[in-house]
């Protein structure tokens, strides 16, 4: 019976403690200082601290505590304020969609990438020349064969630039695709503003051109191109001409539509459209054979060159992503820098530089017993990082 009493006192002095311990809150409890509270839930993943200066002409510096700052021009204080706030919270990924909008329809222009451009594009035109002068095949080539070689001579001189972004298909845009005008696209933009995403989707259904497209009620853009075409920018179903509609068709989805009173086998389209064109029931025969309501097509946009959207829309979409790179690569850079402020890592530390430029790839593997003054990013798009040894 003894046994049984003491089970019960046990149960409940345990019962006891537990429901005790749940009703503490973590942060008023003091003998469990390993416990860090008070922090508000969106900082938990990571606050490294993100310096922000208005510049004296009206750009904005951010991360001058960091390894290599910014200085960017073209947003207000509260998209700075957004953006430093964001890399401090490790949200670098989440703010892309809406920082590359931004830098689209802002114009943003970083002082850092201006000046390693400024630097780097003659130097990569003068590799190119180099590169179509020693060549014996140029003069007598045909031009598309130019334009294949000149691309082989681009990539050759991007890898050959002493200091360029470690990713080479940013600095190919960056440096051979900037459009002529970046601000082409800024009405349109502003008409996205609050919705990025929705852009992406427009993007590319300009790529389609004014061809009609197909889009399932199971395709993943259906609910984009629903909301495009609500808005204005798509025709759907029975909005579209019909001749663009049987010129969308293959031959042989026509012939199934003409059934037996087609003359003869279509051989080309032109015929066959202008043959379905004058049957009466022209209609009803298609939405036997097709769905209206997936079909779209693009409405054209007064006074707006699609291609050159595509083009700065691109082009910025890679200068948004090389600032973010950068200060990510700032970011990684610094919580080394405050650890080992806190702990001494007796192993040493080691540069990876393999992804990166020429420059940077000289001092690949470098190993220090203690963390070095200076921390990557080394320059704009700089891929280098430190890893512990
Ligand atoms: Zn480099």
């Amino acid at each position: 019976m003894w046994l049984f009493w003491l089970i019960v006192v046990v149960v409940g002095v345990w019962l006891w403690v537990s429901k005790k311990s749940k009703s503490t809150p973590a942060s008023l409890s003091n003998n469990s200082p390993e416990i860090t509270v008070s922090v508000p839930s969106n900082y938990s993943r990571g606050t490294t601290r993100v310096d922000l200066e208005e510049t004296e002409n009206g750009g904005y510096n951010i991360g001058s505590n960091l390894p290599l700052s910014l200085t960017l021009y073209g947003l207000d204080k509260n998209e700075a304020e957004k953006l430093a706030t964001a890399m401090q919270q490790d949200q670098g990924y989440e703010i892309n969609d809406w920082f590359s909008h931004l830098v689209a329809q802002k114009n943003v222009r970083c002082k850092e990438l201006d000046e390693w451009l400024a630097k780097a594009r003659p130097q990569f035109q003068a590799l190119i020349q180099k590169r179509i002068e020693s060549s014996q095949e140029w003069s007598s080539a045909s031009e598309l064969d130019k334009a294949d070689m000149l691309d082989e001579f681009k990539e050759g001189a991007i890898f050959e630039l002493p200091l360029r972004p470690g990713f080479t298909d940013i600095a190919w845009v960056l440096l051979d695709e900037e459009p002529a005008d970046i601000t082409v696209d800024d009405a349109l933009l502003e008409k996205f503003k609050d919705n990025p995403q929705l852009y992406n989707h427009l993007l590319y259904a300009f790529s389609a051109g004014s061809k009609v497209q197909i889009s399932a009620a199971s395709d993943f853009r259906r609910k984009a191109f629903d909301e495009l075409a609500e808005k204005g920018f798509m025709r759907r179903g029975q909005e579209i001409p019909i001749e663009d509609i049987l010129l969308s068709m293959t031959l042989k989805e026509m012939q199934e539509i003409a059934g037996s009173d087609a003359p003869k086998k279509f051989s080309r389209k032109a015929n066959a459209i202008e043959f379905l064109k004058t049957l009466s029931d022209l209609q009803q025969r298609l939405e036997k054979a097709i769905s209206f309501r997936s079909l779209f097509q693009l409405r054209p946009i007064d006074g707006i060159d699609l291609e050159e959207i595509s083009k700065a829309y691109a082009y910025s979409k890679e200068v948004a992503r090389i600032i973010l790179r950068t200060l990510r690569s700032n970011l990684n850079s610094q919580r080394i820098k405050n650890s080992a402020k806190e702990w001494a890592h007796d192993e040493g530390y080691e540069l990876n530089a393999e992804d990166c430029c020429s420059s940077c790839r000289q001092q690949h593997g470098k190993k220090w017993k203690r963390l070095p003054q200076k921390l990557p990013p080394f320059h704009i798009g700089c891929e280098c990082r430190i890893d512990y040894a």
